[in-house]
């Protein structure tokens, strides 16, 4: 069967930048009526800054970050990197032991003898931080200000709210457009918090009842078998390693190839470049494929 999968990936397709694994993946193209977009790094460029922070009384705002920073250095996920960046920015960052990444979740480690815990609030609240009104108040303005609202507590005592954001990849708006223009459905899946969600959805034009948000990893593959249960046939595009299993349960899994490895294996398509028109063009060349070899 490799003969097609050879034609594709090394003829039209690699000249476009997109890699198709196989012959069947062209059969499956054609059945699509779903395309679930994964958020971060999909439909916006994923490169998160660090756009806040907002303590706690008593607390000073960049000995906090420095404090979190110090932990999400030794992750790599982009809300990590952007913590680490603007921590690193106020000076040397302390050591952290004991170091731990729960994916969908966030980091924790010790610093100075005190355990610091960074991440999603209800990752948080989880480990054991009591979020109280004053928390749940400044956690809900600057996810209102449409930020990623990252917790950090220490010793269980919640501290600070960090704020971080992207943006929406300039190409993203009309590649959706398009999709939807081919009668397909065109779904937000995302780890991140709904305020944000809905906010892009609304920009790149994905009805509101088309959003997934404050999926945990292990969920977002179960939401698209549910889609499949539901008689869809259901493309996902995703970049990260929460997305894999995601991609493995799609009829069609396609990775970004800006994305991890992890992503790009468990995919049946891989785009070369970062941008959401390669979906389209990768369902004109299976169907263009398709009946050349018919
Ligand atoms: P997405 O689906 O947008 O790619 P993830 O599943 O990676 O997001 O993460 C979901 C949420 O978990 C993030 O929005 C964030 O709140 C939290 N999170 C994950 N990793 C980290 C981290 N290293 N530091 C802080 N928060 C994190
Ligand atoms: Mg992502």
């Amino acid at each position: 069967a490799t003969p097609i999968g050879l034609l594709v990936g090394t003829g039209r397709g690699a000249q476009l930048g997109i890699l198709i694994r196989g012959p069947q993946v062209l059969e499956d193209t054609r059945k699509l009526d779903t395309v679930v977009l994964d958020k971060t790094g999909t439909v916006t460029t994923g490169i998160m800054a660090h756009t806040g922070t907002t303590p706690v009384a008593g607390v000073d705002a960049d000995e906090i970050l420095q404090l979190a920073a110090a932990v999400e250095h030794h992750s790599e996920h982009p809300i990590a990197q952007a913590i680490a960046r603007a921590g690193a920015e106020l000076g040397p960052l302390a050591q952290a032991t004991d170091f731990h990444s729960e994916p969908g979740g966030g980091v924790m480690g010790l610093v100075d003898g005190q355990r610091v815990v960074v991440g999603r609030p209800s990752w948080l609240a989880a480990q054991g931080t009591v979020l109280d009104a004053s928390a749940q108040a400044l956690l809900e303005e600057a996810e209102a200000a449409g930020a990623t609202a990252i917790l950090v507590s220490v010793d269980q005592q919640f501290q600070a709210v960090i704020s971080v954001a992207d943006q929406i990849k300039e190409s993203s708006a009309a590649a959706i457009t398009e999709l939807q223009r081919r009668g397909l459905r065109v779904v937000l899946l995302t780890g991140d918090n709904p305020s944000v969600a809905m906010k892009v959805a609304a920009k790149v034009g994905i009805d509101p009842a088309d959003v997934f948000a404050g999926v945990f990893p292990a969920d977002k593959s179960r939401t698209i078998a549910e889609l499949q249960a539901q008689g869809k046939v259901v493309a996902m595009v995703g970049d990260g390693v929460n997305d894999a299993p995601a991609l493995a349960q799609a009829d069609l899994g396609i990775a970004m190839g800006s994305g991890t490895d992890v992503a790009i294996e468990a995919a049946d398509i891989t785009l070369m470049g970062n941008d959401l028109h390669q979906v389209s063009a990768a369902i004109d060349l299976s169907a263009k494929t398709l009946s050349t070899i018919k």
